[in-house]
């Protein structure tokens, strides 16, 4: 785990996105795209376009150890452009390397259980897995590697994609509620889910996270015994990273 993050690393073979919600305003993705314009792949006219990496494709191979890992945290992994064909190789190399977790995060999980379903379906069929003859104890899919998120930013964006994240088969399912833009009441999401991650806005003009927000969201995933991650808050006007809050940090995962 580095610097308060949640993963310990993060991979990206989709760059490029476009804004979708209140959460999309101080992207980081957006400013280290720019940063990057006209090297490592990123277009020099527009380079935060939705663009393949094919070369970063085989990049969890490089490590040995285990690891939990942050996928195409320099995009939107359900964005509209993302092809088929792009997502279907990206979770191939998971598949094919299974000591590693992967952790995809999404703003837009609309139709994302029928695309996984389907590449599931080929990926199996490929590598000569098939549900229908008598091997379904061996069947790995869901991939239990892959652990699906959905950011909720508000109550309205909660509302919105966990129901959606909810009905998607997945061996964790998570919310990050980062950043944290009002109070969400998710009293009726926390029996179902897996895992929460919490934290305020980071960077110059942030807004504001109430501590008390954080901490009704944190007593909400503890009464259903699920792990929680404080990933930071501003406390008297200074942002900390893994904050103490009710005297601890609070650095939990699921089990997976
Ligand atoms: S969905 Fe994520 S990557 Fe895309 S613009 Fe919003 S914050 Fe950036």
């Amino acid at each position: 785990m580095k610097d308060g993050q949640w993963w310990d690393e993060s991979w990206s073979p989709i760059s490029g996105c476009t804004p979708v919600s209140e959460g999309c305003r101080f992207c980081w993705a957006k400013r280290m795209s720019k940063r990057l314009k006209g090297r490592y792949g990123y277009p020099a006219d527009d380079p935060f376009k939705v663009t393949f990496h094919p070369d970063k494709v085989n990049g969890p191979l490089r490590w040995r150890k285990p690891r939990r890992i942050f996928v195409c945290s320099m995009s939107d992994f359900n964005h509209p452009d993302v092809e088929w064909n792009w997502q279907y190789k990206i979770i191939e190399t998971m598949f094919v390397n299974p000591d590693h977790t992967y952790m995809v995060l999404t703003k837009r999980p609309e139709g994302f259980g029928k695309r996984l379903d389907d590449i599931y379906f080929h990926i199996g069929r490929n590598y000569g897995l098939n549900w229908d003859s008598g091997k379904a104890e061996n069947y790995p899919f869901p991939l239990k590697n892959l652990w699906l998120g959905v950011t909720a930013e508000n109550q309205q964006r909660a509302d919105e994609r966990i129901p959606i994240l909810l009905q998607i088969p997945a061996a964790v399912r998570f919310v990050s509620f980062e950043p944290l833009l009002s109070r969400i009441k998710a009293a009726k999401y926390a029996p179902k889910l897996d895992w929460a991650i919490i934290g305020c806005e980071s960077g110059a003009g942030r807004r504001q996270t109430d501590v008390d927000w954080i901490i009704d969201l944190k007593d909400t995933f503890v009464v259903y015994d699920k792990p929680v991650f404080i990933k930071q808050a501003e406390i008297a006007g200074k942002l900390i990273k893994m904050p103490k809050i009710d005297g601890r940090e609070w650095n939990e995962y699921p089990k997976g």
